[in-house]
């Protein structure tokens, strides 16, 4: 009998290709082995988990109905949940009602459905520089052209922004306007309210992340870029459950415009027809049962004293000439060394020292910065991060570039 040639199967489409897998998770696998002290994973401290109240919630919600809570269920999300995360939205200034919330599984689902709604191959999509590196991997499998906008330490240039929109005519900008992934920094309130108007005027979806604006450790709270005049019917407001009660849970939402949500609901179906029925019910029940902002206050106090611990020693352990930012909220400090010098090849010194921390180049749109650096500060105690600061000064003083 004659062979059966056989031929290879079709090639992937070319989305699947075009983006690489993060940099970032290869550094944690690196950094995983015992005794490493990490800066390197934007991780929520577990030690801070509140297991039992979240272990009571799920008891309660199987004692409610375990019939309702292991069935399939709407793709909007539970009600009570939605009611939950609307209180706590206008509570914190944005009237917001159950209706104007879709449940997401993790807000980065909620960028992966924004993505998929409002981005064709070829649209221009602006971004901060740098930026959460998911959200670049999300509008670059959309087939996006990203585009970095200048920023200051402070975030977005408006002026920049202004003079970006009128070039590029972008579709939308992305934004973490609050204790940014990988920054830390968090957009004032004047530029805030200059972003929302330009995006008004020019006609400009803004695409707001806020997973970390609950963590302020001090200072006053900047309302939400959602809450200005102008914004309110073109921004997509995206908060999350990981960093207050556990990222395992992966409970986020979506706030946006009707036609936005419904688009967006419908792009949720072809994913993942609805977010685990029980982590919903299990989260209604929890912030029934508990006093989740007396849980973030805990949480605030002990982040509060680690990053302290951080910026003290940080002085110490970089080459002279550094400098570094001060966030007031979130998980992460943004360093960058002297002239010269590579982050990501004193990386490799610090990794054998047992102390590791991510590069900031990755995080860039086009010409990355190799001097910079983020360092999160959540997941160890102040005495770990002096000692993990020491172990860096050994990695400095070994890896000498000029
Ligand atoms: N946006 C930003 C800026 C983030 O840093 C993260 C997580 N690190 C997410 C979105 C996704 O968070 P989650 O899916 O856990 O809600």
């Amino acid at each position: 009998m004659p062979a059966t040639a056989t031929l290879p199967p079709p090639a992937f489409a070319a989305r699947a290709t075009a983006v690489a897998g993060s940099p970032i998770r290869e550094i944690l696998a690196l950094t995983a082995r015992p005794g490493v002290i990490s800066f390197a994973g934007g991780l929520p401290a577990p030690e801070l988990f509140d297991t039992e109240g979240l272990r009571a919630a799920y008891d309660a919600a199987f004692a409610a109905s375990a019939a309702r809570a292991l069935q399939y269920s709407t793709t909007e999300g539970a009600p009570e949940l939605r009611e939950a995360v609307a209180a706590r939205a206008s509570a914190r200034g944005l009237a917001t009602g159950a209706d104007d919330v879709l449940i997401t599984t993790g807000s980065q689902q909620a960028l992966a459905l924004i993505a998929a709604t409002l981005v064709e191959p070829g649209d221009a999509v602006l971004v901060e520089n740098p930026t959460y590196l998911a959200a670049l991997q999300c509008f670059g499998q959309a087939g996006a052209r990203v585009i970095p906008v200048p920023c200051d330490g402070d975030g977005i240039l408006p002026d920049a922004l202004e003079e970006i929109v009128a070039r590029e005519r972008p579709k939308l900008l992305y934004s973490v306007p609050t204790f940014q992934n990988p920054t830390g920094r968090t957009l004032p309130g004047h530029r805030r309210a200059a972003v929302a108007e330009i995006a008004a005027r020019r006609g400009l979806w803004l695409v707001e992340d806020d997973p970390y604006g609950e963590l302020r450790y001090e200072g006053t709270e900047v309302p939400w870029l959602a809450a200005h005049p102008g914004a309110r019917d073109r921004t997509a407001l995206l908060g999350s459950f990981s960093k207050v009660m556990a990222p395992g849970l992966r409970l986020g939402w979506l706030r946006a415009p009707a036609a936005l949500r419904r688009a967006a609901v419908v792009a949720k179906q072809a994913a993942d027809l609805h977010t685990s029925t029980v982590d919903q019910l299990a989260a209604a029940h929890y912030l029934r049962a508990v006093d989740l902002d007396a849980h973030i206050a805990t949480v605030r106090a002990a982040y509060r004293e680690r990053r302290d611990a951080l910026l003290s020693g940080l002085g110490a352990a970089l080459p002279p000439g550094s400098d570094w930012n001060r966030p007031e909220g979130g998980m992460f400090v943004w360093a960058r060394l002297p002239e010269g010098w590579d982050a990501t090849a004193l990386l490799t010194a610090a990794v054998s020292r047992d102390v590791a921390y991510v590069p900031g180049a990755p995080f860039h749109t086009g010409s990355p910065d190799p001097r910079t650096l983020r360092l999160s500060f959540t997941t160890h105690t102040p005495a770990e991060i002096t000692e993990g600061l020491t172990r860096l000064a050994g990695a400095v003083e070994a890896y000498c570039p000029v």
